[in-house]
């Protein structure tokens, strides 16, 4: 008996509550997308830990990087942002995060940046052309990321940067032309000193992109040190405002975790849906592994989980498009997601029995990837201070 599943009309279905026709056509010109980009070689740039510089481009002549900059520059809402990582994680979470990551800085250059900056920088960062990374995280740890060392002081109207950057994603891409560094600007040496963030072209002596990290997942995506050595940088280059930067920056970066939780969601519904196909097409002990009752409860498990992720995250992403409160609920989603995530990758790649462990499989591609969802944007731990600030301790 061939395996029918009851509804295969997920793409237009999942979420009718928050979903306006216009979203649901954005979701399948994104499921075509991907299907056609993506799909083919997503397994190989995994393996070969490959950043295909013509996927990047492709992803931005279709738009994807200007979701969320303001609307005279193409951009549209955290909902549709939500669905478009969801899509491309449902098949290649390392296309999922290049994209995630120059959405947000855009969009953060677009909310702190000066007219001359947006006009400058806005049209390249949207199309593609040109990338921007955040460096916030340093080698001393990235959780207490207001605990900054890395240092820039005036010097005449210039100013000068020293020091170093853990992690950064898109930093070291062909495209990659600016990096907005947070730096220390006053009460040096302390534990909350003030801080500011600067525009800093790739380019500049000083800047040294060091070489990508090998990596347990997101394989192809970019992630490098950065090394800065007495970088000098005019006073219009700073962005936002000045010592406040990275309070400011971290006010405004609040949502971006709804777009990693649903990253956490297009993961789980890609595993979902490569474990349906595999347990209709597999035999043991002489009938189909669907005939076996242990076999649909696990997908049982797999489709609730996916389900109750799906709906927290798009929850979140709902209150912050209707001018809700929602900080609480981004930390939830964001710290949910990512752990069911993780768990249904696991149970997807033991449902694969051996298969589950060989690189060519998407869901061992997913297993890979599940593991960082619950340390980017802020670690699980992290999560948990900001809801248990939110319910008014002192955490
Ligand atoms: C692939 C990748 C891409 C990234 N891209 C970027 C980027 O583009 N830009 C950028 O700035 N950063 C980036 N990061 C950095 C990321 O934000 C940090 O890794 C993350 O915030 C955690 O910081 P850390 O690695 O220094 O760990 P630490 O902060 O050192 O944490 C170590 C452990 O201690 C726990 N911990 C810390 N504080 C507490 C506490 N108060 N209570 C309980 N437990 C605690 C953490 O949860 C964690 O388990 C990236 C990271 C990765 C892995």
């Amino acid at each position: 008996m061939t395996l029918k599943p009851v509804r295969d009309d997920l793409v237009d279905t999942a979420i009718p509550w928050c979903l306006t026709d216009e979203h649901r056509a954005w979701r399948r010109s994104m499921r075509d997308f991907t299907e056609t980009v993506l799909r083919p070689a997503a397994a190989e740039r995994s393996i070969e830990a490959r950043v295909d510089v013509k996927i990047l481009q492709r992803m931005g002549e279709a738009g994807l990087y200007g979701v969320l900059v303001p609307e005279e520059f193409g951009g549209a809402d955290l909902t549709s942002a939500s669905l478009m990582i969801e899509e491309l994680a449902r098949i290649d979470s390392s296309a999922a995060t290049t994209v995630h990551v120059q959405m947000a800085n855009a969009s953060l250059l677009a909310e702190l940046g000066t007219d001359e900056q947006r006009a400058r920088l806005l049209p390249g960062l949207v199309t593609g052309e040109s990338f921007l990374a955040l460096g916030l995280t340093e080698p001393s740890g990235g959780s207490d990321a207001g605990n900054i060392a890395t240092k820039a002081v005036r010097d005449g109207s210039d100013w000068v940067i020293n020091g170093a950057k853990q992690f950064i994603s898109n930093s070291g891409t062909p495209m990659t032309h600016h990096i907005l560094v947070v730096a220390a600007t006053g009460d040096f040496g302390t534990r909350r000193p003030r801080t500011t963030a600067f525009l800093v072209p790739t380019d500049s002596p000083g800047v040294d992109v060091g070489p990508s990290y090998p990596k347990l997942g997101w394989r192809s995506a970019d992630t490098h040190p950065i090394y800065l050595s007495d970088v000098r940088v005019p006073a219009d280059a700073v962005v936002g405002p000045q010592d406040k930067g990275y309070a400011k920056i971290l006010q405004y970066l609040t949502w971006a975790r709804i777009p990693v939780a649903a990253m956490a969601v297009g993961l789980a519904q890609g595993c979902l849906e490569e474990t349906w196909h595999f347990v209709s097409n597999r035999e043991s002990f002489g009938k189909p592994l669907h005939e076996h009752q242990s076999v649909a409860f696990g997908m049982s498990d797999l489709a609730a989980l996916t389900h109750t992720a799906r709906m927290i995250t798009y929850d979140a992403a709902w209150k912050k498009d209707h001018g809700h409160p929602f900080d609480q609920e981004a930390a939830i989603c964001k710290m949910v997601a990512a752990d069911l995530a993780n768990k249904i990758a696991y149970q997807a790649s033991e449902m694969h029995g051996g298969y589950g462990f060989m690189d060519e499989y998407a869901v061992t591609r997913h297993y890979r990837d599940a593991k960082v969802l619950t340390i980017g944007e802020g670690t699980a731990a992290v999560q948990r201070l900001l809801i248990a600030r939110s319910l008014g301790f002192k955490a």
